[in-house]
């Protein structure tokens, strides 16, 4: 039995009890259990490593990918009184750091990944007693991640050479796919895994096709008062975001890596003070950064993906309190993200695309938003939530049964081999030599759609693929899923948002 952690939380950290699954992460750490915790933005990670830390003998290695994290983590550990320090390219007190790592006077060492894997460091491990490996943003060791790291795979190796020490791998992004992936990458048993609710009740999710999006955004800020980030996709476009908004009269500020460090860090010190204040911000900005209050998050266009979206607007509404995501999105912003998918290296392409689909399902439902946003991270809440943009008004649904039907039918006929594109070229009638030599010409679905029709055959497969009625097999080909049958059966209506070309009125804002 390890002794009672509860004291030391009280102490050091000045907190009454333990959040969530808190309790459990560190009694299995201080078990010296292998252990996988996947927690979402707020739920407090960093305490589950920085607890055993303080409580055990030796140092805790904790591997973190970007040095400003590391450095907002280390004010953090040092303001409660633990003993941290960081091994960086930036840091100046390199000899001191080691002096008091070899003399056992650190309770945390943060290190970057490329440096955790270089013999060097190794060989530094060997000359002090340690405690614990904490892997901070695990999701960057699997390739299914969004933010894989080759660097992350060299953790393994050095973890290895110390086989008694425990190891506990954070992340806050994971489906199931990429936890399981993180897990065996980290040589952690399936059994180690803790999984924490990832609702977030008290942000209300919105999501609205882009029409004159500052004015969109400009509203949207009219509406909710304290501080805000608005996420844009450019430095450009911080800027000129920051700009147009700071008419408004709310204090703005653009924040982006382009801005000179004094500058970036003065906007950060004063968002961060202000209770008004609203930051027009490349992703760069939010990570590391304690701000409780945060009342909205908007985003001027497409995240990267559905974990990314879902840890931007997590930013929003750490105390709790009630407070508004709102993403605008463009069509153009598929277009792009498609293309950049082109560019990627081969064997990521069909992840990459997998993840753009869940992306389009989630901005495309006409459903409760959270329990898309659940459902991707492994959850299966029982009812729709009362607290998103679909649940609260009725959005701008069409019935696309019918079509849903055709597409279903034109799979199956033409023999569940072929993509979403050429079953689109089947449907609509649009003669090539390969729907001639296939003799799909005269089949009974040939050139069944036409006219505004047309329009719903691509969000109709995107809605075919997130019901699981159809699966992209390995080569791109579409097949029956387990839900295929109702649909086509008539048991199950398919209704989905009006596509944003034929959107003809712009949907009002959430009031917070
Ligand atoms: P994460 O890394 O999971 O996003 P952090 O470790 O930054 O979250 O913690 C988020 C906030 O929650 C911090 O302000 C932290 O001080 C606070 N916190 C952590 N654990 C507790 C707790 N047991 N009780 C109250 N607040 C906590
Ligand atoms: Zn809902």
């Amino acid at each position: 039995m390890h002794p009672d952690p509860l004291p030391t939380l009280q102490r050091v950290f000045g907190f009454p009890q333990f959040r969530g699954v808190q309790s459990e992460v560190v009694s299995r750490v201080l078990e010296r259990e292998r252990t996988l915790a996947v927690m979402p933005t707020g739920a407090g990670k960093s305490l589950c490593y920085q607890l055993p830390a303080v409580m055990n003998e030796g140092t805790c290695i904790v591997v973190s990918p970007l040095i400003a994290l590391m450095h907002d983590q280390l004010r953090g550990a040092e303001a409660v009184g633990i003993r941290a320090a960081t091994l960086t390219s930036a840091d100046e007190n390199r000899g001191e750091t080691l002096r008091r790592f070899r003399a056992g006077a650190l309770d945390l060492l943060y290190v970057a990944p490329e440096r955790a894997s270089g013999q060097a460091f190794r060989d530094l491990l060997t000359e002090a007693p340690l405690c614990l490996f904490a892997i901070d943003e695990a999701h960057c060791v699997s390739e299914w991640g969004h933010d894989f790291r080759p660097d992350y795979r060299l953790l393994s190796p050095l973890m290895d050479a110390f086989p008694d020490v425990p190891r506990l791998a954070l992340t806050a992004t994971a489906d199931a796919h990429t936890r399981a992936d993180i897990a065996k990458q980290l040589g952690i048993p399936a059994d180690g895994m803790i999984v924490s609710g990832f609702d977030r009740p008290n942000i209300r999710y919105s999501i609205s096709a882009k029409a004159n999006v500052n004015r969109q955004i400009a509203d949207l800020i009219a509406a909710t008062p304290g501080p805000g980030i608005v996420y844009a996709q450019t430095r450009a476009a911080t800027e000129k975001l920051a700009e147009a908004l700071g008419r408004s009269g709310r204090p703005t500020r653009a924040y982006h890596a382009g801005l000179e460090p004094h500058i970036r860090a003065k906007n950060q010190a004063d968002f961060v003070a202000s209770e008004d204040m609203v930051i027009c911000a490349t992703v760069a900005f939010g990570m590391g950064i304690d701000k409780p209050d945060v009342r909205f998050v908007a985003h001027a266009g497409l995240p990267k993906s559905i974990e990314a979206y879902y840890q931007e607007t997590g930013r929003a509404g750490r105390d709790g309190d009630p407070s508004v995501a709102h993403l605008f999105w463009g069509a153009d912003d598929f277009a792009r993200a498609r293309q950049r998918i082109g560019e990627v290296e081969p064997e990521r392409q069909a992840g990459e695309r997998t993840r753009l689909q869940s992306l389009a399902a989630l901005v495309e439902t006409a459903g409760c938003r959270r329990r898309i946003l659940l459902r991707h991270f492994g959850e299966d809440p029982a009812e729709d939530c009362g607290n998103c943009d679909n649940c609260l008004g009725s959005p701008d649904a069409v019935d696309a049964t019918e079509t849903a039907r055709k597409f279903l039918s034109a799979v199956f006929r033409t023999g569940q081999m072929f993509g979403a594109g050429y079953i689109e070229e089947v449907l609509t009638g649009q003669s090539t030599e390969r729907s001639l030599m296939n003799g799909h010409e005269k089949l009974s679905v040939w050139n069944i759609v036409e006219g505004d029709e047309t329009a719903l055959l691509k969000p109709v497969a995107r809605a075919l693929l997130l019901r699981d009625a159809i699966r992209s097999n390995p080569h791109g080909g579409l097949e029956f899923g387990p839900a295929a049958r109702g649909i086509l059966k008539g048991e199950t209506a398919v209704s989905l948002i009006v596509p944003p070309k034929r959107e003809r009125r712009r949907r009002g804002v959430a009031p917070a």
